[in-house]
């Protein structure tokens, strides 16, 4: 909760009423304190009835014609991993992301982690996926146990610093025929295998650094869902789904409790393709999934400069987030994961652009009232123009 001074509040009253009708400075202020709640000398006084008294002062005044109907919310850009099995990329991960933040918080990731990378391949045992054999994943378990307990180092380390930890179930199946029971099983199951990570893995030592009910996000394998999947989600508390496909200008909508942030149908610069703004359909795209050096210069500045058309439209347009996928497994030679970073050294810490974890842009989701997104989606707030990029540079 924030709490105002007094002399904000005559600061802000002084300039309400001098000037004859709301500038943006005054209205962006107005707003902040709408969303707060201050003391005053005893008394408590809700932010709300000092922006109606304001309201009615400057009213008084003449208003400014076409005003904008909210204030310019900040550009969201949200980039996200599945899997997260390798730790080559735990690490090359924690050392961006410390580079980037080195200054500042310009930067946090969001990390779907497979349940199969806390189980060591001894233990693998201990779990069966729905109608599945017992010991059984689609992708690999996590290795010897010294590998897992490396694993949840970084986990905890990232976690610590900001990053978000989500879920992205535990043995990558398709989950698209199963039923809301099946999903369960498959929740309690990563359940199971975080609080447990230890003990299964004979590792006494070992432990995550925040409970279960700490992850709030999930983005099914294969993106593969049906309507079990959501009743599924909401009984186990989750807050966020990412495993739909949406318009690149879509602002989010929560359905059924849930808020659906969906990866971004895009056209590939350079070659007009359609694509998901994911790195395996940019794969997929360019190079049918097959891995070719003499492409991997291409495929990078392809990716590259796609990001940064969705980033610009989307700043300049309604400010719609930016959702991009990504995963540990280095497709392309490494081609998209080297892309996706320069794209970030590039927009990350730019005005208005906050690089965050999906939990970050649940809870701002939450903190707007329906006519609030509605101008949103509409773009209804003043526009400006896109901040310099050296796309040369960000090239180089
Ligand atoms: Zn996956």
């Amino acid at each position: 909760m924030l709490f105002v001074s007094q002399r904000a509040i005559f600061r802000l009253l002084a300039r309400a009423m001098l000037s004859p009708a709301l500038n943006s400075t005054s209205r962006s202020d107005m707003l902040a304190l709408h969303r707060c709640r201050f003391r005053s000398g005893g008394l408590n006084l809700t932010a709300q009835k000092l922006v109606a008294a304001l309201a009615t002062l400057v009213a008084l005044g003449a208003p400014a014609p076409g005003r904008a109907a909210v204030d310019r919310p900040p550009q969201f850009i949200v980039m996200a991993f599945d899997n997260c099995t390798e730790l080559e990329r735990w690490q090359e991960l924690t050392d961006f992301a410390a580079e980037l933040n080195k200054d500042g918080e310009r930067v946090h990731f969001t990390f779907f982690v497979s349940g199969s990378n806390f189980i060591a391949d001894s233990s693998r045992n201990i779990y069966a996926g729905p109608h599945q054999r017992r010991g059984y994943s689609r992708i690999s378990f996590g290795g010897t146990p010294e590998q897992i307990r490396k694993r949840v180092e970084y986990v905890n380390a990232l976690y610590r610093s900001g990053h978000e930890i989500a879920s992205h179930a535990v043995g990558h199946f398709n989950g698209a025929s199963w039923s809301a029971v099946d999903w369960e099983k498959e929740f309690r199951a990563f359940g199971q295998i975080l609080k447990n990570v230890g003990p299964n893995n004979g590792l006494p030592g070992s432990q995550f650094a925040f409970p279960v009910t700490d992850v709030i996000g999930f983005r099914a394998p294969y993106l593969a869902k049906g309507a079990a999947l959501y009743s599924a989600l909401k009984a186990h508390g989750f807050r966020y789904d990412t495993s739909g496909v949406g318009q690149a200008d879509a602002w989010p909508e929560k359905i059924d409790g849930l808020w659906r942030f969906n990866l971004a149908m895009l056209r590939i610069q350079g070659s007009g393709r359609g694509t998901l703004s994911m790195d395996y359909n940019f794969f997929v795209a360019q190079s049918r999934a097959a891995y070719d050096p003499r492409r991997y210069d291409m495929t990078r500045e392809q990716t590259l400069k796609t990001y940064l058309q969705y980033f610009k439209s989307n700043y300049a347009g309604n400010r719609a987030p930016l959702h991009i996928g990504h995963h540990f497994m280095n497709y392309g030679g490494g081609a998209y994961n080297e892309a996706l970073k320069s794209f970030a050294r590039a927009v990350c810490g730019l005005p208005e652009v906050r690089c965050v974890t999906y939990a970050k842009l649940a809870d701002f989701m939450d903190q707007q009232n329906a006519n609030t997104l509605a101008a949103f989606r509409r773009g209804d707030f003043a526009h400006v123009a896109i901040p310099t990029l050296n796309v040369a540079q960000v090239l180089r």
